[in-house]
């Protein structure tokens, strides 16, 4: 089964339609096998999850912990935008019980399949960011004909929504382990309150009028709207085409008409097109502009790592912003 969108959007032919071909055999075969409804595989009882981002497995793991066999498909530096599945990605997604993706069009090669594998009725297929209240999420670019930006997580009260619905959908599926489900999300809801407040008060050190985030693709607006900082990109909300000259010229001319102190790249995206703003800006005004850090937009760390959590990398991104814009020049000796 399928969760339906809370708002309809209109269906993007993005996927050449031979590789949307060459998929459907793929399915097809699988299910000749005999693998798409099996049971757990032999000395396996826990319900099989895949999660597309890291981001959504996090939440996953905290939800339901060692109750389930949890397989991540997009790893650190993956740019979830373009990534094209694998035939052996393919036979993992027949084999989940439960697939969680964000949807609004973040795996924009991967949702025909995904919509394709929710006719299933033995697989649960949630697309979690499509199961928000429209009316709170970010608009794409009118042109783009798609409706939301689904960059939602940088929003931790949007993202603590999507932790009730993956606990509600681990529950249904797996009753026997609803009571943990729910519990869990509770305690790990109230980190998420703690790390809202924390990102609130760091942002309060930067001087109002450097509150610009300046980034390679359009992946703060969440960030931007619930902190209170000015969001700018080189690219749009996605990275499936390419960033022109026109549009690294127009964000340099912004970033020195501003006086912008730092900039910032991303660790799913090649720092070129930042590096070309950088160097256009020293061009135009002679100033040095610094590269900020590298932020987590789209994909987080390694396992193990600060950025390794969700709400570690939320924590690292905003100390690397505030780092780089928080210190006023009027306030330097
Ligand atoms: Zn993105």
């Amino acid at each position: 089964m399928i969760l339906p969108r809370k708002r309809n959007g209109s269906v993007v032919q993005s996927i050449g339609a031979a590789i949307l071909v060459l998929v459907l055999l793929l399915l097809t075969a699988c299910g000749a096998t005999g693998s798409a409804n099996a049971p757990a595989a032999p000395g396996s009882e826990r319900l099989q999850v895949l999660a597309t981002t890291q981001q959504i497995a996090d939440v996953v793991r905290n939800v339901a912990g060692e109750n389930v066999e949890l397989t991540t498909l997009f790893g650190p530096g993956i740019d979830p935008h373009t990534y094209v599945a694998t035939e052996s990605d393919i036979v993992t997604f027949d084999e989940a019980d439960v697939i969680f993706y964000n949807g609004h069009h973040l795996e924009a090669q991967l949702e025909r399949i995904f919509e394709q594998m929710g006719r299933n009725e033995q697989k649960t297929v949630v697309a979690v960011a499509e199961q928000l209240d429209g009316t709170a999420l970010l608009s794409w670019e009118p042109e783009s004909g798609l409706p939301n930006d689904p960059h939602v997580w940088n929003d931790v009260r949007l993202w603590k929504e999507v932790v009730g619905v993956i606990a509600q959908t681990l529950s249904d599926v797996d009753s026997t382990h609803a009571a943990t489900y729910q519990a869990n999300a509770e305690t790990y809801a109230a980190e998420l309150d703690e790390l809202h407040q924390y990102l609130l008060a760091q942002v309060e050190q930067i001087p109002q009028e450097q509150r610009i985030l300046v980034t390679a693709h359009d992946a703060f607006g969440y960030l931007g709207r619930t902190y209170g900082l000015s969001v700018e990109a080189v690219q749009g909300l996605s990275t499936e085409t390419e960033a022109s000259t026109a549009d690294v010229q127009a964000l340099a001319d912004m970033v020195a008409e501003r006086g912008v102190p730092a900039i910032f790249v991303e660790t799913t995206i090649s720092p070129r097109t930042i590096e070309a703003v950088q160097a256009a800006v020293q061009a135009q005004t002679g100033n040095e502009i610094i590269i900020g850090g590298e932020l987590f937009s789209d994909a987080m760390g390694d396992t193990g790592t600060e950025a390794g959590t969700y709400i570690g990398m939320m924590r690292h991104n905003m100390d690397t912003i505030v780092n780089a814009l928080g210190v006023s020049a009027s306030l330097e000796e």
